[in-house]
C-alpha cells in the first residue's frame, strides 16, 4: 500500500536515467538450456545490480554489457574493461556542463582541476607523468557526453560459478554464501569508471607509457601531490587538491595501493577493512554489499550525476520520486553491516 501510494504521489519525472543493456556471454546463455533454475538466478541478479546503480545515477545514457557466469580462478567475479584516452582538456570541460555540475563535490572538483595537463608522482618509475589524457571507459564517456567511437560492449562481467552465491538480497545474504547481486553490483562499479592505471603500473613492475584513469586525477598521497605509485604509501581520494577527503573533512577515503607491490588489493579499490563501499576489494561469505555515499562522491567526481539520500548534495526535485522508491526497493542499499574480520575474504579481481 505504501509504495502504491508514493508511486501515486509521484509526479511524473523525467525519464533520465542510466540503463543497462545485458547481453548473455556464452556460458551463461548455455545455462538457460541445461538449467533455466539457476539461469533465471543469474540473468536476475545481474539485473539486479544494474538497477541498483540506475536508481542512483541519473546520466541519460545506455551502457552495454556482456554478462556471464563460468569458472574463473580463486577471485569472485572479474571485469574487462573497454576504454580509450580522452584529452584531459576535454574531461575537465566535459564535467564543467550540465546538471552534474550542480553537486557541491563538482564544484568542488572545477574549482581545484588544474587548468593544465596534472603531473602525476610514479616512485615506481622514479619519474612524474604529466598526461595530456585520461584513459576513461566507455561507459564513463558516455556519462560525460563524449561520442565514443563505434564499439561492440562497454564492458565485459563475468561472476566466478565456482563459489555459492546467495541471489536474494531481501532476507539477508546466507551464512557461507556470497552475495550475487553485490559482487555483479561492484564489478559492474568499475565498468562505470572506478579503476586505476596504477594496476597496470603494478602489474609491469617498469616504467613505461602509462594514461592515468579519470579516477587517478583524484587519487593523492598528500596535498597537491597526485600519486601513480605502486608501493605502501597511503592513497586518498580528493576532490580539493589532495587537502582533504570528497567530504571536505578528514582524509578517510583510503584507496587500495596495488595487487603486487602495495597492500595486496588492486589499486583500483578503495582500502579494505575500512567498510568504504561495495567498491572495497574484497567481500565477505554472509556480507551483503552496499552502495555507498563514497561509492558515489567518486563517480560523481568522474562524470556521473548521482541521487544520494543525505549528505553531500541536496538532490535537485524531479529526483526525489526516484530517491524515495529508490530507498523503498532497495531498503538494505545504504547501510552496510560491520564486516566480520575473522572469516576469509576472496578479491574480486579484475582484469583490466
Ligand atoms: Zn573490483
Amino acid at each position: 500500500v505504501t509504495v502504491l501510494l508514493l508511486l501515486a504521489l509521484a509526479p511524473v519525472r523525467s525519464t533520465s536515467a542510466l540503463t543497462f543493456n545485458l547481453t548473455n556471454g556464452a556460458e551463461l546463455a548455455a545455462l538457460k538450456s541445461t538449467n533455466l533454475t539457476l539461469y533465471t538466478q543469474v540473468r536476475t541478479g545481474f539485473e539486479s545490480a544494474a538497477a541498483m546503480w540506475s536508481s542512483v545515477l541519473t546520466n541519460n545514457v545506455t551502457v552495454s554489457l556482456t554478462i556471464n557466469y563460468r569458472a574463473l580462478g580463486t577471485s569472485l567475479a572479474q571485469t574487462s574493461l573497454e576504454s580509450s584516452p580522452v584529452s584531459y582538456t576535454t574531461f575537465r570541460s566535459k564535467l564543467s556542463l550540465g546538471k552534474d555540475a550542480d553537486s557541491l563535490i563538482d564544484q568542488t572538483v572545477l574549482a581545484n582541476l588544474p587548468t593544465s595537463n596534472p603531473t602525476y608522482t610514479v616512485r615506481n618509475s622514479g619519474a612524474t607523468i604529466n598526461s595530456s589524457m585520461v584513459n576513461a571507459t566507455y561507459a564513463n564517456q558516455k556519462a560525460l557526453g563524449i561520442a565514443t567511437s563505434p564499439i561492440l560492449q562497454d564492458g565485459f562481467v563475468t561472476v566466478n560459478s565456482n563459489y555459492s552465491f546467495d541471489f536474494n538480497r531481501s532476507d539477508g545474504i546466507t551464512t557461507n554464501r556470497y552475495d550475487f547481486i553485490g559482487v555483479a553490483a561492484h564489478e559492474i562499479g568499475h565498468t562505470l569508471g572506478f579503476c586505476s592505471c596504477v594496476d597496470a603500473i603494478d602489474a609491469m613492475k617498469t616504467s613505461g607509457s602509462f594514461t592515468p584513469r579519470p579516477m587517478d586525477v583524484f587519487r593523492f598521497s598528500s596535498a597537491n601531490t597526485r600519486d601513480l605509485s605502486a608501493d605502501g604509501v597511503g592513497k586518498y581520494f580528493s576532490v580539493n587538491g589532495g587537502i582533504g577527503d570528497a567530504n571536505g573533512g578528514d582524509i578517510d577515503m583510503w584507496f587500495s595501493t596495488g595487487d603486487q607491490r602495495g597492500d595486496g588489493n588492486e589499486a583500483g579499490h578503495f582500502k579494505d577493512q575500512l567498510g568504504l563501499g561495495i567498491m572495497d576489494p574484497t567481500a565477505a561469505p554472509g556480507e551483503m554489499l552496499s552502495i555507498s555515499e563514497n561509492d558515489l562522491a567518486m563517480f560523481d567526481a568522474i562524470g556521473w550525476n548521482v541521487v544520494r539520500p543525505s549528505g553531500l548534495v541536496v538532490p535537485e526535485p524531479s529526483a526525489l520520486p526516484l530517491l524515495v522508491l529508490g530507498g523503498i526497493l532497495s531498503a538494505g542499499c545504504w547501510f552496510r553491516p560491520s564486516r566480520g574480520r575473522s572469516v576469509r575474504k576472496v578479491p574480486t579481481e579484475d582484469r583490466v
